[in-house]
């Protein structure tokens, strides 16, 4: 597995698929422990995410670190991506971006194959939601929900929640989202059987 991502990352390094390459300082293709049951995604790197060439590395980062911590959980215990790996200027993805670089995304899941997806806002949410069959409404509607998707002898746990960035944005959010990763922990849905999907 770890050389399956390895040789992955080393795609994205190398990848002009779409036109972000010509902007991107490094790539950021995602980390964490790799045997984790709990894959975070969001949506792309930001200005301290592209100098770093690491995921959630600036604001919104040091509020997700909260929020996990709220969960019981440490960025190390997750894996952490995005919709997109090269940095996204204005903070927005157009649809040819997100089709050319999602197939990275496709990849780390079916490597990784993680019990738990947490979307990270809205773009994550509809990507997996359509690529799942599931029925997408408002994020009001979604937030801090699991929907359980079958895999080949399991199930994954997909939850949307707000994006990090939104609750800067919009500190009446902040309580709601806290409440959400909160409620993580205390329904212990973070917890799943490794059993079947790990071997
Ligand atoms: N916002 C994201 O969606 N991803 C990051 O990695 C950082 C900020
Ligand atoms: Fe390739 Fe994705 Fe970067 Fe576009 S954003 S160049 S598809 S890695």
């Amino acid at each position: 597995m770890e050389h399956e991502l390895a040789e992955l990352r080393e795609q994205v390094e190398n990848c002009r698929k779409c036109r972000l390459w010509t902007t991107r300082n490094r790539p950021v293709f995602g980390e964490g422990s790799e045997k984790t049951e709990i894959l975070l995604v969001g949506l792309g790197p930001g200005y301290h995410e592209n100098l770093e060439g690491r995921p959630f590395v600036g604001r919104a980062g040091k509020l997700l670190d909260k929020l996990l911590e709220l969960a019981g959980k440490r960025k190390k215990d997750v894996y952490i991506t995005n919709i997109i790996k090269c940095f996204l200027p204005d903070n927005k993805a157009t649809r040819e971006e997100i089709k050319a670089c999602t197939c990275y995304l496709d990849r780390q899941i079916a490597i990784i194959k993680p019990g738990v997806i947490i979307l990270l806002g809205n773009v994550a949410t509809k990507y997996i939601f359509d690529k799942c069959g599931l029925r997408l409404a408002p994020m009001y509607n979604l937030h801090g929900k699991t929907f359980a998707v079958p895999t080949l002898f399991s199930q994954a746990k997909i939850i949307p929640m707000y994006h990090p960035a939104a609750a800067l944005r919009n500190p009446g959010l902040r309580d709601v989202l806290k409440n959400d990763w909160k409620e993580l922990y205390t329904r212990r849905r973070l917890k799943c059987s490794r059993a079947l999907n790990k071997g």
